[in-house]
């Protein structure tokens, strides 16, 4: 068990190191809050250097056990950690609704996800083929072998979807890991590892460790058990990250911010592009790195497009998200919802105009609370942090464009390149934008570039590799040509 109860009915969330549950070896325990109402939650056995090198040992001694088992056992333990992962679903939504703040019915849905995508590699590492080449006096054949043990580090938006899909295709390819959750968020992550862990893993293959990044978090980067390093997270740590892991060459996947354009043509559904980007825009109170961050509107269908959108935007339902029917819950820390409130008033400053939004709501129910509005903001410009950094807050500035080549200039003219997405009933406009549009997941009519069997990852600093489908593996596997003379 990693989570043991104290008499005051909180539970204290341990380690996972070798198969058991580990307390800090320092006896240091952190409070996890309630971002609804302030309330603590939990308390969190915090580690630091010293249990992560215990972590990444016992991960490297797991390593030439799992790794040598063929692929399709390997598939057997993923597919029963799917069904511990489905059968715990309930328990741990509800851990991740209380420390992260999202709607409960989200929450069901990201386990349940994470749980398809064990199912998904489970099956994935099995068509994990190599080659055979004849040549005249020769044969060459070419493995992919796993990489070895691998650190998966991981943010608070999206804790356990983002850890499954790392950890999926780690164990599909052979590889063992030790987790670094968030340190303010780490609670269900812990417990999907655990669930994971549980499905018959040799004790050491699947880790999971708690604390700081500056301290658990950089051990597990330039340990030299780490062969592979899998980061979500802020572009700046990525950039952290790559430069620590050059010591090594280590193989580094990195998934980072976005600054996503929706670019809305004078051809498109308008009902159909304001909900898509009033949905994309305001769920997980904004904090996605696909979220719809600028929206481009052609003039002439800017006045409906944007009533529309606002219309959208005041009918969420705020609330604490263990309510039911809840749209949105608060925002993740007190630290979001400033940043958030920061760049509204640079926009405002600078010309923007408050459409709706902008503040907290009120109300006693709200009051403890890091909620805030759904906010739109009319006349923005390229001059505005807003359109510029990523606000990681339910924020949706509009900016109007006369030319389709006017408004992919604009989407492009952003360091990030992670998610893009175009409304337009013109096939020729469609992929004219999709072709030109600098980011590594595009959505035409749709605002989701998220397929389990497709790749996703960023243009540009908003990452480098890929996750999801056959893509996922490579990151895990080196590749071995072995030449034979004949
Ligand atoms: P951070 O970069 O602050 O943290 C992410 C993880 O890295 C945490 O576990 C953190 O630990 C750890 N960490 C921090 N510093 C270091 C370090 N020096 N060495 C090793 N680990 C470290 O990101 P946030 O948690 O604030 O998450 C929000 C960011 O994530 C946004 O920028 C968002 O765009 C991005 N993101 C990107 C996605 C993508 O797929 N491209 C998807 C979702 C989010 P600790 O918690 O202790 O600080």
């Amino acid at each position: 068990m990693c989570r043991e109860r104290l008499d005051n009915g909180m539970h204290i969330s341990q380690m996972l190191i070798d198969g058991s549950a580990v307390p800090s070896l320092s006896g240091k325990l952190d409070t996890i809050f309630n971002p609804a109402n302030g309330e603590p939650v939990a308390r969190v056995a915090t580690g630091g250097r010293e249990e992560a090198r215990l972590a990444l040992e016992a991960a490297r001694r797991a390593f030439p056990l799992w790794s040598a088992l063929p692929a399709a056992k390997r598939g057997d333990v993923l597919h029963q950690a799917a069904t511990l992962v489905r059968q715990r679903s309930e328990e741990i939504a509800r851990l991740l609704t209380l420390e992260q703040g999202k709607p409960l019915k989200n929450a069901r849905m990201e386990i349940l996800s994470s749980a398809d995508v064990l199912d998904y590699y489970a099956e994935e590492g099995k068509r994990d083929y190599g080659q055979w080449l004849a040549g005249p006096h020769t044969r060459s054949i070419v493995l992919r072998q796993p990489v070895g043990v691998a650190a998966l580090i991981t943010p608070w938006n999206y804790p356990v979807d983002l850890l499954a899909w790392k950890v999926a295709p780690c164990l599909a390819a052979g590889c063992t890991f030790v987790a670094k959750p968030p340190s303010l968020a780490p609670l269900a992550a812990t417990e999907f590892v655990r669930a994971v862990n549980d499905a018959g893993l040799p004790p050491g293959a699947a880790n999971v460790v708690h604390g700081p990044g500056a301290t658990a978090g950089m051990e597990l980067v330039e340990s030299p058990i780490t062969r592979k390093i899998a980061f979500t997270g802020e572009t700046g740590t990525g950039r952290a990250i790559m430069a620590a892991a050059a010591a090594h060459i280590k193989r580094v996947s990195l998934e980072l911010g976005g600054q996503s354009p929706f670019i809305v043509c004078a051809d498109a559904d308008l009902a159909a592009a304001a909900a898509s980007a009033a949905q994309r825009a305001f769920s997980n109170m904004g904090q996605i790195c696909i979220s719809v961050n600028r929206i481009y509107v052609a003039e002439e269908v800017a006045e409906p497009f944007t009533e529309e959108l606002v219309r959208r935007a005041e009918s969420f339902r705020i609330g604490d998200g263990l309510q039911p029917d809840v749209d949105l819950g608060p925002m993740f820390s007190r630290s979001q919802r400033e940043k958030t409130k920061e760049h509204v008033a640079d926009a405002l400053g600078r010309g923007a105009d408050l459409l709706t939004g902008g503040r907290e709501p009120e109300g006693e129910a709200f009051s403890k609370g890091f909620f805030f509005t759904p906010t739109v903001l009319g006349r923005a410009d390229h001059s505005m942090r807003v359109m510029r950094e990523e606000t990681f807050g339910p924020v949706s500035p509009i900016m109007k464009f006369k030319t389709v080549q006017e408004a992919l200039a604009l989407a492009n003219d952003t360091e990030y390149g992670l998610a893009a997405y175009v409304y337009t009933s013109s096939l020729k406009t469609a992929l004219y934008v999709a072709e030109g549009l600098e980011a590594g997941g595009i959505g035409v009519n749709v605002n989701n570039v998220v397929n389990m069997q497709a790749p996703f990852g960023g243009w540009k600093a908003s990452g480098l590799g890929r996750e999801l489908g056959h893509f996922g593996l490579d990151g895990y596997l080196e590749v071995k040509h072995i030449r034979l003379g004949m």
